[in-house]
């Protein structure tokens, strides 16, 4: 009997997952900095025919550091390096506001993720979302989709202020991609 290998939709968050992450906000594509593991880790998956998206929370934009044109840049060079490494990234959701905006999408907030899943078909049970901060986990456990903890970005100290968290810990998104394939 052939075997029949699971394919998953994956949403990613994007900094500190895929890029570094900094305190002072990424504000230009200048100041996007990949993780080199991760361009791979997202490579791999779409070739083993996973889909991957992205759902971040870009508040810098209602806060004023960086515009929508800035933002777009920075997911340009995102997006050159991915398909470079032959990857593929089906849809990036963001939330540009505020917590004073009160808005439906910024995480932990449901919107990002259920705006992807009707406009991709996403079954949210079955979906697997990766971030490195606890706002992505709760999002994730919001709408029923499995949470994956990175030890990038802010993981780190994300663990040490809930040292019991439920999830599975990675210390990499390619460490999360490695478990996902094998
Ligand atoms: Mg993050
Ligand atoms: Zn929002």
């Amino acid at each position: 009997m052939p075997e029949i290998t699971p394919k998953f939709d994956i949403i990613l968050d994007r900094d500190g997952v895929i890029n570094l992450d900094s305190d002072a906000y990424v504000k230009s594509a200048d100041e996007w900095i990949s993780i080199d593991s991760s361009i791979q880790a997202i490579a791999n998956l779409h070739k083993a025919g996973h889909r991957l998206f992205i759902a971040s929370n870009q508040s810098g934009v209602g806060r004023g550091f960086f515009t929508l044109d800035d933002l777009n840049a920075m997911h340009e060079k995102m997006l050159n390096l991915i398909h470079q490494a032959g990857g593929k990234i089906t849809d990036i959701a963001f939330c540009p506001h505020t917590p004073d905006d009160q808005c439906d999408c910024r995480k932990p907030k449901p919107g990002l993720l259920t705006s992807l899943a009707n406009t991709h078909h996403i079954s949210l049970n079955s979906a697997i979302v990766i971030g490195d901060s606890l706002r992505d986990l709760q999002a994730a456990t919001n709408v029923g989709s499995k949470a994956f903890l990175v030890l990038t970005g802010k993981g780190k100290k994300t663990l040490q202020e809930n040292p019991n968290l439920p999830y599975p810990i990675f210390e990499t998104l390619y460490d999360a991609s490695q478990s996902i394939l094998t």
